[in-house]
C-alpha cells in the first residue's frame, strides 16, 4: 500500500468539491476509505448529506445557462486538455486505481487510458452536436432542429471501474453544455476526486464540475435530494438493477432523464465449430478482468458437446496458473476482492452450485497465503456440471467463478442464454457464417461478442436491453443522452 500511496500521492484529495471549492461536508461527518487488499485505512473523505447535495445543484444550476451558451469548441479544447492532463499522470491515477479498488498496477494503468479515451473521444464529438434543416413542407415555412443540452446532470457511479465509470459520463454531459453534480461508489471515492482536481486544472468554470463523497448508508439521503430537486434534469446511473429501479420510480416525479447501465448475467457460448484456443484466450480475458468484477463479465459458459471437456480441461489449466495477490506484486493477475460482502456472496454462489451438483475443477475457496495476505482474496475457480437452477445462473457472481453449462442444440442455447431478466452482454465462438448471424440477432443483449472476449471502446455504443438498463456510453449515440431535440418554425418567410 505504502508504494502505491507514494505515486499517487500529489493526488490525494480528501474534500468536495462544489463550486469550485473544497469543502468539508456540512455536517462535518467523514468516512474511512479502506484498502480491499490488506483491510487497512487508507485516508478519510466527506461522509456528505442533503445540505451538500443541494449546495452542489445550486452551483451546477447557477453555472448552466453560461456553460451551455459556450461555443463547441471551447469545451471540447478544455476536454482535450483534461485528457492530456488524465494521461501525464496515468500512473499515479492507475496508482490510486490499485490503491482503493485492488486490480493489479497493469490493470489500474489500462483502466486510466480507457477512461481518458472516452474524454478524447467526447471532446471530438463535442463539436459535432448537429441539428437538421427539414426540407419544407409548406411554402415560406422553414423547419429547423437544434440540439440542446438537457440542464444538470447527476452522476452515480460503481467502485469496479472508479476512474473509467465517471469519466465516460462527465465527458459527454460537459460535451454536450450540460453540468455535473456527481457521486462515486464509497468504496473508490479517491479517484473520482482525484480526476475531478484534474479537470479543475484543466480550467473548467467555476460549478460546472461538482463532486460530493457519502458513506454506503448516506448515499440514499445525497441521492434523494437530487431526484426531488426539478433543476436536475438527468440521472446517469451504472450499478445494481434494484437501486436502478429506485432511481427510474423516484426520478417520476420530476420526469427526469434517465441512463441506468445496471446488472448483467452474460452467456459465453462455445460451439463444436469454435476455434477453441481462441474461446479459451477470450473467455480469460473476458472474465478475470479485474478478478471477474465487471458488469460485461461471462457469468454462465455454455459449451457444446463436442468440445465441451477438452474446453474445460484447457480452461482449467489456464485459470490453475493465474496468480493471486496484491496490486503492488509485480505478478498478481487477480487482486481482492472490493469488501467482505463481496467474497461472502461468491462464496454462498459456490456453495450453492456444489449443493446442486456442480463440480469443482478449479479453486472453490477463499485463499489466503504469504503473498495474498488478506481478507479479501478468492481463489479463480472453474465450475462444471452448472445448472440452471444454481443462484449463480440466476445473478451475478461477480468474482472469479467460471461456472461451465454442458449444451446440445443451438436452439437449447439460446433459449438458456435469454432465460433471464438481463440483458446487457453476450459473447459467442463459433466458425460457421451462417450461424453467426443467426445467433447475433437471436441473443437479447445490447452487445454481442462475436469471436472477441474485450468489447468495450470509446468508439462502440455500451448498454443494455431487459433489466439491464436503457441510454448507451460511449460512440457517436453517446451524446444523444445528453441533449434534448427542440423543433423551431419559422413562418412567413414567403
Ligand atoms: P454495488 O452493489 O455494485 O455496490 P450499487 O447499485 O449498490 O452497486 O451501487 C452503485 C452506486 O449507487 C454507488 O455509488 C452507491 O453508493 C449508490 N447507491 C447505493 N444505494 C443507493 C440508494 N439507495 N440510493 C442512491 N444511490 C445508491
Amino acid at each position: 500500500m505504502t508504494a502505491l500511496k507514494q505515486t499517487c500521492a500529489a493526488l490525494l484529495r480528501d474534500k468536495n468539491f462544489i463550486q469550485h471549492t473544497w469543502c468539508d461536508a456540512r455536517d462535518g461527518r467523514r468516512m474511512d476509505v479502506i484498502d480491499p487488499a490488506s483491510g487497512e485505512t487508507i485516508g478519510s473523505v466527506p461522509d456528505s448529506g442533503a445540505a451538500d447535495a443541494l449546495a452542489a445543484v445550486d452551483a451546477a444550476q447557477a453555472v448552466f445557462p453560461a456553460w451551455a451558451a459556450r461555443p463547441a469548441a471551447e469545451r471540447a479544447r478544455l476536454l482535450k486538455r483534461w485528457h492530456a492532463l488524465i494521461l501525464s499522470n496515468q500512473e499515479a491515477l492507475g496508482s490510486l486505481i490499485s490503491l482503493e479498488q485492488g486490480k493489479p498496477l497493469k490493470e489500474g494503468i489500462g483502466e486510466v487510458l480507457y477512461g481518458a479515451a472516452y474524454v478524447d473521444w467526447f471532446a471530438a464529438e463535442a463539436t459535432r452536436g448537429y441539428g437538421d434543416i427539414i426540407p419544407e413542407a409548406v411554402p415560406g415555412r422553414k423547419m429547423m432542429v437544434l440540439k440542446e443540452p438537457v440542464g444538470v446532470v447527476a452522476a452515480i457511479t460503481p467502485w469496479n471501474f472508479p476512474l473509467a465509470m465517471i469519466a465516460r459520463k462527465i465527458a459527454p454531459a460537459l460535451a454536450a453544455g450540460c453540468t455535473v453534480i456527481a457521486k462515486p461508489a464509497e468504496d473508490t471515492p479517491l479517484t473520482a476526486l482525484a480526476l475531478v482536481w484534474l479537470a479543475g486544472q484543466a480550467g473548467f468554470p467555476e460549478g460546472v464540475l461538482n463532486i460530493v463523497t457519502a458513506s454506503r448508508e448516506r448515499a440514499p439521503e445525497v441521492v434523494d435530494v437530487w431526484l426531488a430537486d426539478s433543476r436536475v434534469r438527468k440521472i446517469t446511473f451504472t450499478g445494481s438493477t434494484p437501486v436502478g429501479k429506485h432511481l427510474a420510480r423516484e426520478s417520476a416525479g420530476t420526469l427526469k432523464r434517465l441512463s441506468l447501465e445496471l446488472g448483467g448475467n452474460a452467456p459465453f457460448i462455445v460451439f463444436d465449430d469454435a476455434d477453441l484456443d481462441a474461446a479459451v484466450d477470450g473467455l480469460m480475458a473476458s472474465k478475470f478482468r479485474n478478478g471477474g468484477q465487471t458488469c460485461v463479465c461471462p457469468n454462465r459458459i455454455y459449451v457444446q458437446d463436442g468440445v465441451h471437456d477438452d474446453f474445460v480441461s484447457r480452461l482449467s489449466k489456464q485459470v490453475a496458473a493465474l496468480a493471486v495477490g496484491p496490486a503492488t506484486h509485480p505478478d498478481s493477475q487477480i487482486g481482492p476482492m472490493i469488501n467482505a460482502r463481496a467474497v461472502e456472496k461468491i462464496e454462498r454462489h459456490v456453495k450453492d452450485a456444489v449443493r446442486l451438483g456442480a463440480r469443482v475443477m478449479v479453486g472453490g475457496e477463499r485463499v489466503r497465503n504469504a503473498v495474498a495476505d488478506g481478507p479479501n482474496y478468492y481463489l479463480p475457480t472453474v465450475l462444471t456440471q452448472a445448472t440452471p437452477e444454481m443462484a449463480l445462473s440466476c445473478e451475478e457472481t461477480f468474482g472469479p467463478v467460471a461456472p461451465v453449462f454442458r449444451f446440445h442444440t443451438e436452439q437449447d442455447v439460446i433459449a438458456q442464454a435469454n432465460d433471464t431478466p438481463f440483458g446487457l452482454a453476450a459473447y459467442f465462438y463459433s466458425n460457421d457464417v451462417r450461424r453467426i448471424w443467426r445467433v447475433a440477432q437471436a441473443l437479447e443483449t445490447g452487445i454481442v461478442g462475436i469471436n472477441e472476449g474485450a468489447i468495450a471502446a470509446e468508439a462502440a455504443p455500451f448498454g443494455g436491453v431487459k433489466e439491464s438498463g436503457y441510454g448507451r456510453e460511449g460512440s457517436r449515440y453517446g451524446l444523444d443522452d445528453y441533449t434534448q431535440t427542440k423543433y423551431l418554425c419559422q413562418g412567413n418567410l414567403g
